[in-house]
């Protein structure tokens, strides 16, 4: 026997390096008429540097003391910016110290107890929660956001205490992946980030994406994959993050970076990229469709 359409397009997207986890999911691949992109980790390659560090004047830190408590606070998180403050302290061979009460909101930052003080490293929205914010700190923020960069705040006891700017390249073919689908839905794919709109920004520019939600906690891509919806569109997702797995689930198709993926997005996934090869998703659309004319 021959085997049914849709399972050899699952076979073919498999060689690919696209993991189609049903005959369902392969089938409605072919009615995406939107795409809509995570940035850090999808687009980009997730493997942000820490470009600078900036101190609080008077903060009473050096770069690698504040380095070193900001390693330690980040060091449970699976987060890529974790990852790049975990980085800059190895190459400045720091000593990590131990953590203790880790807790991480998704889209926000982290929050833990490190030498006995109360570090809270992440998102600039983490300054609107403190009593009291010095007005160089969020020239800092704006600064570093303008030039494209994310910017990561660390806050010791309450009081911010320095700012680590974090540069990211975008992935290879990103562009050549917007204008791919762009032919494929007619329509444009969307940029959902919960960075900054300045960073976001520039990385729309740099793909050809017109349409950009920035700021986003992981709620607020659930609301705009569900607006879409609304509007009679059925909505493909790609994203890696923890902080993506409920607008994954949300999404028609949700699909999933499978080296950079966190485990819960790789679950909630309906597909996984396997290599992280944005140019594996018009592929898959188009095996979709072919499938499609082969069943019906
Ligand atoms: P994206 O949607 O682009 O993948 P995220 O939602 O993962 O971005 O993160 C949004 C923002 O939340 C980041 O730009 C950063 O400011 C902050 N953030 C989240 N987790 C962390 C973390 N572990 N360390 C530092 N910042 C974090
Ligand atoms: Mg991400």
């Amino acid at each position: 026997a021959t085997m049914p359409p849709l399972l050899s397009a699952i076979a073919l997207a498999g060689r690919h390096g696209v993991l189609v986890k049903s005959a369902v999911v392969m089938e409605q691949l072919a009615d995406t008429d939107v795409v809509t992109f995570d940035k850090t980790g999808t687009l980009t390659e997730g493997t942000p540097r820490i470009a600078e560090i900036h101190l609080v004047p008077g903060g009473g830190y050096t770069q690698d003391t504040l380095l070193r408590l900001a390693a330690a606070a980040e060091h449970p998180s699976e987060h890529p910016l974790a990852a790049a403050v975990l980085a800059a302290a190895r190459e400045r061979a720091l000593t990590v110290p131990a953590v203790h009460d880790f807790t991480s909101t998704p889209g926000r930052g982290v929050t833990a107890t490190v030498d006995g003080r109360r570090l809270r490293v992440g998102s600039p929205a983490l300054l609107n929660d403190l009593p009291h914010v010095d007005p160089p700190v969020h020239t800092v923020v704006s600064t570093t956001q303008a030039a494209g960069r994310t910017a990561v705040v660390v806050i010791v006891d309450d009081v911010p205490s320095g700012v680590l700017a974090l540069a990211d390249r975008v992935r290879p073919h990103a562009a050549a992946t917007v204008t791919a689908l762009t032919t494929l839905t007619g329509a444009t794919p969307v940029l959902l980030t919960g960075d900054n709109p300045g960073a976001a920004g520039r990385l729309a520019a740099e793909t050809g994406i017109t349409e950009v939600r920035a700021g986003l906690l992981p709620a607020g891509k659930v609301d705009r994959v569900r607006a879409l919806q609304r509007d009679g569109q059925r909505v493909l997702l790609v994203g890696d993050g923890v902080n993506d797995a409920p607008a994954l689930a949300a999404a028609d198709t949700g699909v999933a970076m499978g080296r950079h993926g966190s485990d819960l997005a790789l679950q909630t996934a309906d597909a996984v990229l396997v290599r992280d090869d944005l140019t594996t998703l018009p592929a898959v659309i188009t095996l979709s469709r072919r499938a499609r004319r082969l069943v019906t």
